[in-house]
């Protein structure tokens, strides 16, 4: 033992001459739970510790290219033959496997709920958290924690509202989105959304950065839009000469032929 405490060291275990050369058992076994049609050649064997090995055979069924049958052996101690431990297909390099498994939670989309779903935030969301801890109203820290326990005591208010984490996450997706300054449409625009008589001035944190349009004939009639964001509907938005529709000639009176009347 060493001045530092004991030591550990790592023996890798030797082949064993037995578990290794035990193909045939380990094919046996394979064959009492499988098709022979499904068993392929042997691939190899592995050291898996001391006295214990286990050998690969192709799996020739459909479906399965690249996967393997796994057949594990042990030998006792003191003993010339084998036992099998587990018989198990295993998907190999180039087995065609299901993609990683995502949880259900971290699936859904934007756009994924339908009419009647139901989509419960968990307790500790780090978006939300208690009203009456954070709140986001616009009143000085005063004021805000005399509002606070007060509506806390009356048992008023929004349960949780958005964390600081929350509205940040939330302004970058949407600076990052479609209402933001690098979306094709503002990148064509003429003007941005600052300056536009249809956008709406929205209250709290986010209203330095962002607004709602409200010009029916936009693309974003209805959606959050940055102050950098933009489209060519703009309140201010004029066609140069070259675009406007040419002039309607002035009316003629035919005073030559006789016109004809429709009476109904
Ligand atoms: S009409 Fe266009 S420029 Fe005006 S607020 Fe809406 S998106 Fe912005």
């Amino acid at each position: 033992m060493s001045d530092d405490g004991p030591v550990t060291t790592t023996v890798r275990a030797k082949p064993d001459a037995v578990a290794m050369a035990a193909v045939e058992t380990a094919r046996a076994a394979l064959l009492d739970d499988v098709d022979a049609a499904d068993v392929g050649e042997h691939l190899g064997a592995v050291v898996e510790g001391e006295r214990l090995a286990t050998h690969l055979f192709a799996c020739t069924r459909r479906g399965y290219a690249g996967w393997r049958w796994s057949v594990t052996v042990a030998r006792a101690s003191r003993q010339k033959t084998v036992t099998v431990c587990e018989v198990v297909l295993i998907p190999g390099d180039e087995a065609i496997v299901a993609p990683e498994w995502v949880p259900y939670r971290e699936r859904i989309q934007p756009g994924d709920l339908s009419p009647g779903d139901l989509l419960p935030v968990a307790d500790d969301d780090p978006r939300l958290v208690p009203t009456y801890s954070f709140g986001d109203d616009p009143l000085d820290a005063d004021e805000k924690a005399q509002v606070r326990t007060v509506a806390s005591e009356l048992g008023l208010g929004r349960v949780r509202t958005l964390s600081l984490e929350g509205r940040d996450l939330a302004a970058q997706r949407w600076y990052d989105g479609d209402g933001g300054p690098e979306s094709p449409i503002a990148q064509a625009a003429p003007d941005s959304c600052r300056s536009c008589g249809f956008l709406v001035r929205i209250a709290g944190s986010m209203a330095d950065s962002f607004g709602v349009c409200a010009n029916g004939d936009a693309n974003d009639d209805g959606r959050v839009v940055s102050f950098d964001h933009g489209c060519g509907a703009h309140s201010e938005v004029r066609l140069a000469r070259k675009h406007e529709p040419p002039p309607l000639p002035e009316p003629v009176h035919d005073t030559l032929t006789d016109d004809e009347f429709v009476s109904f």
